[in-house]
Parts: structure tokens; sequence; C-alpha cells
């Protein structure tokens, strides 16, 4: 049996890292890890398509505290970007584990609370920053940062970094670093077109690794969908999960905050008050820091996150992850199932399906190249009737789907209740023409608004609501 040390050694790493990978449980590099560091280690530009789970920060760590070598003067010689505090904390914590036996000094900046502690840090003497783009480009402004040495650049998680509407911010660092003589690595889950553009503007003649096929998740993570008409049988099903003790590290992702926190307060009435936490970017700092500690060291059962909170964060051995909402960013799925299965491990992912979400399901089934059965809830799970507002708006949402696939579908919903909503009030039903072109204003049920043709200012034209000029143009 080959030694392990010597599968790291063959990568072209120094003694004090192959020792730091067998302290830090490495056993022999990941595929991602593989090809990457002697990429990195030769000086060439790499573009990583490649999950959380695979091992892709060490593949572009080692390389650069390899090359780094040792602390060196005071301004930062490498630069980390990364789209979340929550990652630039793990970033920085896997490079600290790896750089254990140098004496490389690394940094990790970000917000939310004040730049003090970073900024004396910066001054302190620094060889790598790991950052997110908004608190990198606020120490630059205050002239803590010198970027006159940075030679390594790395983009983590680019793909959410442009979700988040981070690009200017990364165009502005660009910028402002030499270019000249700097290797650069630009990791992401998926690659869609605009990380391709990206690639292009800051790549040079790259070499494209790709661990998984796009946006394909893990194979070792069984999933399973189910079909639940409404909210509160969610609620009923996700309590009823949490009965089963199998059930014992389980990541809850939910779309929004709201729904996040009405998801803690559900499960809170069932399960034991130190058993759940709930993490979304209203949280503060400190409460964030240690939900997620408490539950990477299994003292918490359940953790309620939003995709945001919980990009990117690295949690080994979480059982379970259930989609309580299907996310609108269709890749974020392959990013919460990812938190399950990791490191070779298996696991489970549940989604929960409405009627209105059924469309983006589909949509994710095209992004994972895979068509997953939807299953019936287990029996046991009580079934709730649909209330009618939710159901109104779920059947708006399906009519609003429909419009944007055929342009020409005039909404069967907002019709047939315009309908109803007529007969209701005892006026005489237009035809289906007059309806769809001139349905009453305002309410919540009505028909599709009447096309308004140039109501748009010209280039020069000052637009004011209601003003004269408007209401003449129409
Ligand atoms: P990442 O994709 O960087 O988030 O890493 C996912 C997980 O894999 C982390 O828990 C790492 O500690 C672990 N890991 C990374 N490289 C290796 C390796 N060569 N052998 C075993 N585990 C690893």
């Amino acid at each position: 049996m080959p030694n392990p040390m010597d599968e790291f050694l063959s990568l072209g790493l120094n003694p004090q890292l192959q020792r730091a990978c067998t302290a830090v449980g490495y056993t022999k590099p990941t595929p991602i890890q593989d090809k990457a560091i002697p990429l990195l280690l030769q000086g060439h530009d790499v573009l990583g398509i490649a999950q959380t789970g695979t091992g892709k920060t060490a593949a572009y760590a080692l390389p650069i505290l390899m090359r780094c070598k040792y602390a060196q003067g005071k301004n930062p010689r490498a630069l980390i970007l990364a789209p979340t505090r929550e990652l630039v904390m793990q970033i920085h914590s896997v490079m600290i584990g790896l750089a254990q036996f140098t004496d490389l000094r690394i940094l990790a900046l970000y917000g939310g609370l004040g730049p003090k502690p970073q900024i004396q840090a910066l001054e302190d003497g620094v060889d790598i920053l790991v950052s997110t783009p908004g608190r990198f480009l606020e120490l630059y402004r205050k002239d803590v940062i010198v970027v006159k040495e940075l030679k390594f650049l790395i983009l983590d998680e680019a793909d959410k970094m442009m979700d988040m509407g981070f690009m200017p911010q990364i165009r502005q660092i660009l910028e402002k670093i030499p270019y000249k003589k700097r290797m650069n690595g630009l990791f992401s889950a998926t690659f869609p077109e605009k990380v391709e553009n990206l690639s292009h503007e800051f790549l040079e003649f790259p070499h494209k690794i790709e661990i998984t096929p796009q946006a394909t998740p893990a194979s070792q993570v069984t999933q399973s969908v189910y079909e639940a008409p409404n909210l509160l049988t969610k609620l009923h099903a996700l309590a009823y999960f949490m009965q089963n003790p199998d059930f014992h590290r389980v990541m809850v992702f939910c779309r929004s905050k709201d729904a996040a926190n009405d998801v803690e307060k559900w499960l809170l009435k069932s399960l034991p008050k130190d058993q759940v936490r709930v993490i979304h970017s209203n949280k503060g700092q400190n409460t964030r820091i240690n939900a997620m500690a408490q539950f990477r060291e299994g003292n918490v059962r359940v953790l309620v996150t939003t995709d945001v909170a919980a990009r990117g964060i690295d949690i080994p051995k979480v059982s379970h992850v259930i989609n309580f909402d299907v996310p609108l960013i269709y890749e974020d799925y392959v990013h919460r199932i990812g938190r399950t299965g990791r490191a070779e491990e298996i696991g489970e992912s549940i989604t929960f399906i409405t009627l209105a979400e059924s469309y983006h399901w589909a949509k994710i089934e095209e992004i994972i190249q895979q068509k997953i059965e939807i299953e019936q809830l287990p029996e046991g799970i009580k079934i709730e009737e649909t209330p009618f507002l939710e159901q109104q708006d779920m059947l708006r949402a399906v009519d609003d789907q429909r419009k944007r696939e055929d342009p020409d579908f005039k909404g069967a919903f907002h019709d047939k209740k315009w309908v109803i909503k007529a007969k209701a009030a005892g006026k005489k039903v237009p035809q289906k023409k007059a309806v769809t072109k001139a349905g009453p204003k305002g309410g919540a049920v009505q028909g599709p608004k009447p096309i308004v043709r140039n109501n748009r200012p010209g280039k020069n034209a000052k637009f004011r609501p209601g003003a004269a000029s408007n209401k003449k143009k129409r």
C-alpha cells in the first residue's frame, strides 16, 4: 500500500505541508487536488469547476502556501476572495491548519464587525489574505492594504459571488492589483455563461479542471422529492421526519429569512430548545458563528438556514438536507444537497414541493440532468387543506410560470377568477376578449391589465408618474 505521505509528496509539496496534510487527516489527494496542485505549483492559471466537498479549498491553498513558503515582509502576497464571511472564515481555518508547520501569517477579512483589529493585523504584516470583496475594498480605500506584492489571486465560489452582485467590486479589485506575473485561480460549483465570461476576463490560458459534470449533485446523496400541497403540510412533514433518530444532523433550507424563522418556531414546538438553531443574514455575527460551531460539533441537531448564510460551509457528517422550499436560484439545489454526502460519506436529501414549485423543480431536474420521481408523503403525515389565500397565491404563480413559457397564454386562473367575480357580483360576463384587454383595476383577483403602449419615456424625456405629458401619451 502506498504511503499516504508519498501521494502528497508526488504532487510537489514540501515536507511541512505534507506533515500538515497528515495532521489534518488528509489521507490521499482528492481528484481536484491531484489535478490542480501541480498546475498551480507550475504557475498556471486554473479554472476549477467543483462543488464544495471535493477538497477544492486545499487544492488552491496548498500551492499558495507552498509558493509563499514563509513569512516575508509586511504586504500580502496572496488574496483569496469568497462571497460570505462564513466561507471566508472556513477557508481561513483550512489554511491555518495546512500552514501549521510554517510561520505564514494568514488573515481573514470580513464585515459585520469593526475593522480595527483587522487593520491592526494588516499593519503587523500578513502573507495571505482571505476576504469578502466588500471588506477588501473598504480597507484598500483606507490605504491599509498594499496590493503591489500580490502574486496569487483566487476567486472562490465565483458563481455565488456573481449571483450576490459582487461583480462590480470584483472588477474594481482586478483593476487595482498588479496582473503581471500573477497566478490566478477561479473556482465555481457551476459554470454558467457569466462565470465563463469572467474566466475569459480574469484568467490567462487557464487549465480547466472539471471534477463533476456541470451542477451534478454528489452521487452518494440519495435524493427524495415529496409533493406537499401547502405550508402547513410541509411543517407536519418536517416534524414527522424529525421523529426519526437517523435524522441526527439535519440542515433545513428555506427560501427566505422569514420562512427560516417560521420553521425554527415550528420545530421548537416538538424539539428541545438547544437542538435547533437558525442562521440567516439578519442574525448577528456571533449568533451565526456560535450556531455553526454548535452544529458542527454535533451539539445541535437541526440548523435552519437560507442559501446565502449556508453557502460553501463545510460541516462534516450532515445526515440529511431538507429543502423546505425549492430554491429559485436553481444551482443552489446542488449546493444545498452538497452539504450531505461529503468526503465519501453517504447522505440523504428531501425536498418538499407545492404545485407552484413543481415548475422550478422541473428546471432543477434539467440542471442536475436527473429525473427524480415525485412521491406522496408517507402515511402518518397530516395533509392539510390549503387555505384560500395560499391557494390563490399558488395558482397565480402557476399562471405566471405558464405565461413565462408561453407569452400567448392569457392566464387561466386570472380569467376564471375574473369571470367568477363578475358572476358573483351579478354582472354580465363579458366575452373573453373583453376580459383580457380591459379588466378592472386593482384588487387581488382581476383580468390581465390592459396593454398600454407608448408608456415608456423617450431617451431624454423626464418621466414623472402621473404628469400631464405622460397622461397625454396614454
Ligand atoms: P472543500 O471542498 O474544500 O470544502 O472540502 C471538503 C471537505 O473535504 C473538508 O472537510 C476537508 O477537510 C476535506 N478534505 C479536503 N481534502 C481532503 C483529502 N485529501 N482527504 C480527506 N479529506 C479531505
